[in-house]
C-alpha cells in the first residue's frame, strides 16, 4: 500500500497487527477514526491504554479483574468449595452467561500444548494446586475444550489433584462442542455443567 501520510501508514500498521485484521480492514478502521470527533478518538485511545496499564488478575482465580480479588471470589453468594477450571476469561464469561453455575473459577491462562511449546509451568497450575492444598475445596470441575490440548491439560491436572480429598469431575464432553467453550450455546453449556460426570468415569466411555 502506498500511503499519502506517514501518520496514516503507522496507524494502519498498528491496527493490522490485531488478530483477523488485514491491511484493508485496518485502513478502513483508521479512516473511520479520522472522521470521528477528537474527543471520541481520545476516549478510544485512553480505554485501550487504561486497559493495558490498570487491569488486574484476581489473586485467587487469576481471572481478569478490576480488583485484587475479583467479584466472584469475594462474593458470599458463591460456593467457594466448587472450583471450575477454565482456559481463559472468555470461558468464565460463557459459563456466567448460563446462570447455571454458582461456584468459583480458576483460570489457567491457556492449555498445555507441547506442539506450541506451552508446558505446565507456563500456566497458572501451581496456584491452583496450592489453592486446593490450602483446604476448603470439595470439588473441581474441568471445563476445558474437547481438543488434544484440553485432554492433555486435564490428564496432567488430574495427576496433580487426585490425591487431595476432593471430587474431580468434567463437564459432559463429546457433545457438539466445536472445540471452544465460548462458542457453545448457553443452554448446552449450562446443561453440560449441571450433568457433569466424575472424571474417572468419563475415561471408560
Ligand atoms: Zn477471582
Amino acid at each position: 500500500m502506498n500511503f499519502s501520510s506517514k501518520l496514516l501508514e503507522n496507524a494502519v500498521a498498528e491496527f493490522a497487527k490485531l488478530p483477523g485484521v488485514g491491511q484493508k480492514t485496518a485502513l478502513r478502521l483508521v479512516l473511520h477514526l479520522l472522521n470521528q470527533d477528537k474527543e471520541e478518538v481520545e476516549r478510544f485511545g485512553s480505554a485501550v491504554t487504561k486497559l493495558r496499564n490498570e487491569i488486574l488478575y484476581c489473586s485467587v482465580c487469576n481471572n481478569i479483574s478490576d480488583h485484587v480479588v475479583c467479584e466472584i471470589c469475594s462474593s458470599n453468594k458463591r460456593d467457594q468449595a466448587t472450583i471450575c477450571i477454565v482456559e481463559d476469561t472468555r470461558d468464565v464469561m460463557a459459563i456466567e452467561n448460563t446462570n447455571q453455575f454458582t461456584g468459583v473459577y480458576h483460570v489457567l491462562g491457556g492449555l498445555i500444548s507441547p506442539m506450541d511449546g506451552v508446558g505446565p509451568a507456563d500456566l497458572d497450575i501451581d496456584s491452583l494446586v496450592a489453592r486446593v492444598a490450602s483446604g476448603g475445596t470439595k470439588e473441581v470441575i474441568f471445563a476445558l475444550s474437547a481438543t488434544m490440548e484440553g485432554d492433555t491439560t486435564i490428564f496432567y491436572l488430574n495427576k496433580r489433584l487426585k490425591d487431595f480429598n476432593i471430587s474431580i469431575s468434567t463437564i459432559a464432553r463429546g457433545i457438539a462442542f466445536g472445540g471452544e467453550l465460548e462458542y457453545v450455546d448457553e443452554i448446552t453449556l449450562g446443561r453440560s455443567i449441571a450433568t457433569r460426570v466424575p472424571y474417572e468415569n468419563s475415561l471408560s466411555r
